[in-house]
């Protein structure tokens, strides 16, 4: 019995320093001038320069998502004095993102912004946000920080601590965090439910949908395992420690809409990576970021983004998201695969 506690743990920790990794390759993309990040060199101890090809993937990732993110919280105004409709945000697997203050930065953070991961995770990133000036600041003055706990709490942020597989205590940290089941949502799930095993990753997609009547979902993760390209790209993950363990379930862009739509989401659109950066990345922003490298891995470029997608789904009581999403194009749904 000792053996599987063990891997248990290991792989716990494992999957825990793949957001190191992410926050090494976000500080790479800043570093180069691909994106704007003012906080996350504050969570980097050890910076790496990341290839052109890797840092053009994050860039892709992170257009895309700054795209929906503001498309959700500009729509459905006159609603409050400032005429805006009270949103919330709800990041899974939140990791060392630094959204939220960049947000602020911006005037753009929502009425409640909430984060959850694990504990050692949470409380690496209590500590940071205590004793960082520029992170606290953004918290307010009024925030209770707690390392041991691994909890920020201030009225408009919160980070809290908790297994997402463990959907009863999933439950009461939304309750702790005052989150309000009718109030607009967007939920961001960036290369985390992949980690879980498919019947966890199912049920939070099946929580959400059932919790919050007017939600975007947005997932971002890899796809297609079977090739050559994609086996070689679980074999790396593997050999650290972090099986994909979502990704048989959910191998390909209709996999990933079917899972939202059986668990009772109204809407549901997956598209790779590669149309992603060709098709909805400004072309002025493209044209901006091609120029900031040499780049001559094109093949390597397509297959990579090739196995990365992201999915977003709608439920809509409110009627805010009639327009919400990537614009439509015909030809590529044909595609699909
Ligand atoms: N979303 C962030 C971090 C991704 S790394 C980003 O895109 O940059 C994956 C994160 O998911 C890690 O911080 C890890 O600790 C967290 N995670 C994985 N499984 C989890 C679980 N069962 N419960 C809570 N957090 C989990």
């Amino acid at each position: 019995m000792a053996r599987p506690a063990a891997d248990a743990h290991s792989n716990r920790a494992a999957v825990q320093a793949t957001n190191d990794d992410a926050s090494a390759s976000k500080l790479s993309c800043v570093k180069k001038g691909y994106v704007k990040d003012d906080y996350i060199h504050l969570f980097v101890k050890r910076p790496v320069r990341r290839s052109p090809i890797i840092n053009r993937g994050y860039f892709a990732r992170w257009a895309a998502l700054r795209k929906l993110l503001f498309q959700f919280l500009d729509c459905g105004r006159n609603s409050d004095e400032n005429g805006r409709t009270k949103k919330q945000i709800l990041s899974l697997g939140a990791g060392f993102d630094t959204t939220y203050f960049q947000l602020k930065d911006e005037g753009k953070a929502p009425y409640l912004y909430v984060e959850l991961d694990f504990k050692e995770v949470t409380s690496k990133k209590a500590a940071l946000i205590e004793t960082c000036q520029q992170l606290r600041d953004k918290v307010g003055a009024t925030a209770s920080i707690s390392w041991e706990k691994g909890e920020v709490l201030s009225d408009q942020y919160k980070l809290l601590p908790v297994d997402l597989r463990d959907m009863e205590t999933l439950n009461d940290v939304i309750s702790l965090a005052n989150m309000d089941p009718g109030m607009p949502t967007f939920i961001i799930a960036e290369c985390v439910l992949i980690y879980l095993d498919p019947d966890s990753s199912r049920n939070i997609v099946g929580w959400a949908s059932k919790t919050f009547s007017t939600a975007v979902f947005f997932l971002y993760e890899q796809i297609h395992p079977d090739d050559a390209f994609g086996q070689q790209m679980i074999r790396n993950l593997e050999s650290r420690g972090c099986a994909l363990l979502s990704i048989y379930a959910t191998p390909t862009l209709l996999a990933k809409e079917k899972l939202f739509l059986e668990q009772g989401w109204q809407r549901a659109v997956a598209w790779d990576m590669l149309s992603v950066y060709g098709n909805f990345v400004e072309a002025e922003e493209r044209r901006r970021i091609e120029r900031l490298e040499l780049f001559d891995e094109f093949e390597e470029w397509h297959m990579m983004q090739e196995h990365y997608c992201i999915a977003y789904a709608i439920n809509d009581t409110m009627g805010l998201f009639r327009d919400f999403g990537f614009p439509n194009n015909e030809q590529d749904v044909l595609n699909k695969t």
